[in-house]
């Protein structure tokens, strides 16, 4: 196997669990490596450190296990089944009593010692994604693992086309079922709530799994409120306020696609509802749009800010700020009295702090008495590694708006 050596006292962070080996902390390459390899690293006075996957660019080798120069043959299915067993320990998985949800999270990165891999499982299909060369090499082992070791799952679709960095260098990655694939059309179940997923033409692997606990919350709070759902997508929010008793949701999305999708979950729990309305336009637009709330009679009193991610790396953050700022103050501006602000960050560039310091800004903006009631994560199906806090990429709060 190529084995890396490290430049004197750059094994600090993987000694720490830390599984991302930097280039610049690389002394030299002992063998021909190419993108997507397994590969061993080891200390400048020679000691075992791990083995990983090698990848151009600035993070050269993301570890797959700490202290050892090769992998056992039952690597992925061994790392699947411990995966699997958490979430089954969690009660998301299916079983004769669990029958409300049947949609989670199976592999979470770094989360779950398989960088650069995601997983989500919906009913019988797994929707697979690398984000690195070696990930996407394995692609065929991995699914074969999948099958064998989740009951019921007998459709793998792998997606990565919009996630490997370096498509110039990884031969034919293309969209598409490694295994199985008669199921063309499904329905998600997520705490007793039906959601279509389309995991072919969606966004990401379909179906955003990570708000599941944060849409329960919100439930909580929905009685007799008017909800605006902003970036609605699925329409997971506004299908969980419905439930949940709000008087009136209105789901806004830039995304015409996103709109069907919203008004079709709708229907599909709720066919005879009234009160929910789906619109198209640009978040910015329709909150200017909407009166001040001064002379506002009927203003939102609940509004969800669930944005993409405005800071896909690292130099994007300053910009990201002032994005998260300007939108949250344009929905403090709106609210009504007494409302709820529930408002989330997905970036995983911009942590808990400056995301915090981001709505402060925004509060200070407006100048409006604003409370945190709550401080949002990610759920349990997407554990963040202790060794990794870079895992830890959802933050949400939510504020009462007086
Ligand atoms: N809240 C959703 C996930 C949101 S994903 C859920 O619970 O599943 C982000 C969404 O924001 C996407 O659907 C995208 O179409 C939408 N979007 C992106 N830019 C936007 C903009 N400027 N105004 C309104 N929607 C936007």
């Amino acid at each position: 196997m190529t084995t890396i050596y490290l430049k004197k006292n750059k094994e600090e962070s993987l000694l720490r669990f830390h599984p991302w080996v930097f280039s610049g902390a690389i002394a030299h390459v002992r063998g021909d490596v190419e993108e997507g390899d397994v590969v061993a690293v080891r200390s400048s006075s020679g000691a075992e450190l791990g083995v990983g996957h090698w990848q151009e660019g600035s993070i050269a080798v993301r570890i797959l296990e700490f202290g050892c120069s090769s992998l056992p043959e039952s690597f992925f299915r061994d790392r699947l089944e411990a995966a699997y067993s958490l979430r089954r320990a969690l009660h998301l998985v299916p079983t004769s009593t669990q029958t409300r949800n049947n949609t989670y999270r199976l592999v979470h990165g770094e989360g779950d010692f398989l960088p650069s891999l995601i997983v989500d499982v919906y009913g019988s299909t797994a929707v697979m994604q690398a984000h690195s060369a070696g990930m996407h090499r394995s692609r065929h082992e991995i699914a074969k693992a999948i099958v064998e070791v989740v009951e019921g799952v007998k459709s793998v679709y792998y997606k990565s086309e919009a996630t490997l960095p370096f498509h110039n260098h990884i031969d034919d990655v293309k969209d598409g079922y490694l295994i199985g694939g008669e199921e063309q059309c499904f329905v998600a179940m997520e705490n007793g709530l039906r959601f279509n997923v389309d995991w072919i033409e969606g966004q990401k692997t379909g179906f955003f799994v990570d708000q599941r606990e944060n849409r329960s919350l919100l439930e909580r709070y929905s009685e007799g409120r008017k909800v605006l759902n902003m970036f609605c997508y699925t329409g997971g929010f506004s299908v969980y306020a419905l439930r949940g008793g709000a008087r009136e949701v209105v789901s806004v999305d830039s995304s015409e696609k996103a709109i069907e999708l919203v008004k079709r979950n709708v229907e599909l729990n709720y066919p005879t509802a009234e009160h929910h309305r789906a619109v198209a336009s640009d978040a910015f637009k329709y909150l200017s749009s909407l009166p001040p709330v001064a002379s506002a009679s009927d203003a939102f009193d609940l509004i969800i800010l669930d944005p993409p991610a405005f800071a896909k790396h690292r130099g994007a953050i300053r910009n990201a700020l002032q994005g998260y700022k300007r939108l949250n103050a344009a929905a403090m501006e709106k609210i009504a009295k007494g409302g709820l602000l529930f408002t989330f960050s997905c970036s995983q560039a911009i942590d808990k702090e400056m995301f915090r310091l981001a709505v402060f800004s925004a509060a200070a903006m407006t100048g409006r008495k604003v409370r945190i009631l709550h401080q949002l994560t990610q759920p349990q199906d997407h554990p963040i590694n202790i060794y990794h806090p870079e895992g830890e990429y959802l933050k949400g709060l939510v504020l009462a708006v007086e």
